[in-house]
């Protein structure tokens, strides 16, 4: 029989895809440049469906259905380039490539122009959940046209995490859609990985509990609105011991966060975007700071750090304190991203559906948490919300948590232990709820030394005082 789907790319991602499609009864036809992988596959898990082994690219295409649909499993960039290239030699007008890696979405833009030229569909996909999600269930961020996914949408689907059986699987919009939320996805990650570092810095810093403590105050953290796989696996990392010694392993790990770059390129386009992602770039700059080895090893012989010790009077009221905190801070983190989602869709003309984009990350992916059936809702219930933080139920969930929040960042800047996150999150709140901000400040010294203009809030129009001469305003 014919091929329903190929997969090129036999790697930890394309062979556990191609398995996962293969368990869910579609025929898959497998390649990959160097056939021993696809042999490999074959060998070790040919029994689990039906697998089309193939050794070239034209006999990938010889076998699929039509339209045929291809996914590409390769390594990201020009390699990505290449196979592409090699497979519009072999494709024709109607068939549908996938390209299932970590690829930028400008990359992701520039290849669906190019091969929308030739009548092929190119469909970037984001797809969250590592190794394991990519066996048992990703979640899945598609991009390209509405009919591409009419072909690819039910087979994304089925194999898809499912969460109340709704698949975590949705057309996220046109050409580079789907990567770009996917890139948001991980920047997302980073702050909320990075609110939880905080955590435990605090409490182990101020109120000295160990790792072993520690993992069971998260465990407990784990059955409320906290509830996510990040707090499950944090109690995880905290309660294993090192495998050479008696020692936490936590305390053995050198503490250097590495970054593959999706979090950067969050970063990035947020600036250019001018979407104040704070919570996600203080996580980014983070990372890079603990990686500046000669740095911090110079800073720490000449830098004080606090003269007093803090003294906290009741620690199980500051654990609660730093509970509400990072909810509060996550909130903000998160209301971050969905903003950068709605600027990237205005700017692009996706017509991205927050509210989807929110139960497509409730199960398979990384940030998988209770809390996005919150965000699913608040977005189903008015999907022209402002932001995430104006929604009643979050806006009470941040406004109840303050006080705890402002707590935590007092003690954690006079114990000396940094909260870039947490601080960061809380300075952005506090900017969108004041009444004024000294940005009339601002505006005043552009106009003074550039003659930058300002606006008034009694008057319409724009307007430069004549600084250096009589100090008179005229309309610009
Ligand atoms: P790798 O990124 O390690 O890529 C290896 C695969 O790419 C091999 O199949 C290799 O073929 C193929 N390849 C490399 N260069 C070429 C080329 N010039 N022509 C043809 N084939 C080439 O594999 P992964 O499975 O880790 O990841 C695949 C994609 O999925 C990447 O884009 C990655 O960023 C993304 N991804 C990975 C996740 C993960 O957890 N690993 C999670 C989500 C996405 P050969 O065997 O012949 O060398």
């Amino acid at each position: 029989p014919l091929a329903d789907i190929g997969v090129t790319g036999l790697a930890t991602m394309g062979r556990n895809l191609a398995r996962n499609l293969a368990r869910n009864g579609h025929v898959v036809a497998v390649h990959n440049r160097t056939q021993a992988r696809t042999d490999a596959l074959i060998a070790e898990h040919g029994s689990e469906g039906t697998f089309v082994p193939t050794s070239s690219l034209r006999e990938l295409a010889a076998v699929l259905k039509r339209p045929r649909t291809v996914i590409v499993m390769v390594q990201a960039g020009a390699p990505t380039d290449e196979v592409l290239d090699q497979l519009a030699e072999v494709l024709e007008p109607g068939d549908i490539v996938v390209d299932g890696g970590n690829a930028h979405f400008i990359d992701t833009r520039r290849r669906e122009s190019t091969l929308r030229e030739r009548g092929i569909h190119f469909v970037g996909v984001g797809i969250s959940g590592g190794e394991e999600g990519a066996l048992n269930g990703p979640s899945i961020m598609p991009g390209g046209t509405p009919e591409a996914y009419q072909t690819l949408g039910p087979i994304l689907e089925s194999i898809a995490a499912k969460v109340d059986g709704t698949p975590c699987c949705t057309h996220v919009g046109p050409d580079g859609a789907g990567h770009f939320v996917k890139m948001v996805h991980n920047g997302i990650e980073y702050a909320d990985m990075q609110l939880i570092a905080e955590s435990y810095d605090l409490l182990r810093t101020v109120l000295g509990k160990t790792p072993a403590e520690l993992a069971e105050i998260f465990r407990g953290w784990n059955e409320g609105d906290l509830e996510s796989f990040l707090i499950e696996i944090t109690a995880e990392v905290l309660a294993t011991k090192d495998p050479r010694g008696d020692q936490p392993l936590v305390d053995v790990i050198l503490d250097q966060a590495e970054q593959k770059g999706t979090g950067r390129w969050t970063v990035q386009i947020a600036l250019d975007l001018g979407s104040p992602v704070s919570g996600i770039a203080e996580a980014v700059f983070a990372r890079s700071l603990s990686a500046h080895a000669a740095q911090r090893a110079a800073a720490r012989e000449l830098l004080a750090g606090p003269t007093e010790a803090v003294s906290i009077d009741d620690p199980d009221t500051f654990v609660g304190d730093v509970r509400r905190a990072l909810y509060a801070s996550k909130v903000v983190a998160y209301a971050q991203g969905f903003d950068m989602i709605r600027a990237g869709s205005q700017l692009y003309d996706w017509n991205i559906d927050l509210g989807k984009i929110a139960t497509i990350w409730r199960g398979g992916c990384i940030i998988r948490a209770r809390f996005l059936d919150r965000i699913r809702e608040a977005y189903e219930k008015r999907p022209d919300l402002p932001s995430l933080m104006v929604d009643p139920y979050f806006a009470k969930a941040v406004s109840e948590g303050q006080a705890s929040w402002r707590r935590v960042v007092s003690v954690a800047a006079a114990a000396g232990v940094p909260v870039p996150g947490f601080s960061a999150t809380l300075a952005f709140y506090d900017g969108l709820r004041r009444d004024r901000l000294p940005a009339a400040l601002i505006q005043g010294m552009r106009d003074l030394f550039g003659a930058h203009t300002y606006r008034r809030i009694d008057a319409d129009g724009t307007f430069h005082l004549d600084w250096s001469g009589d100090r008179s305003e005229r309309e610009a």
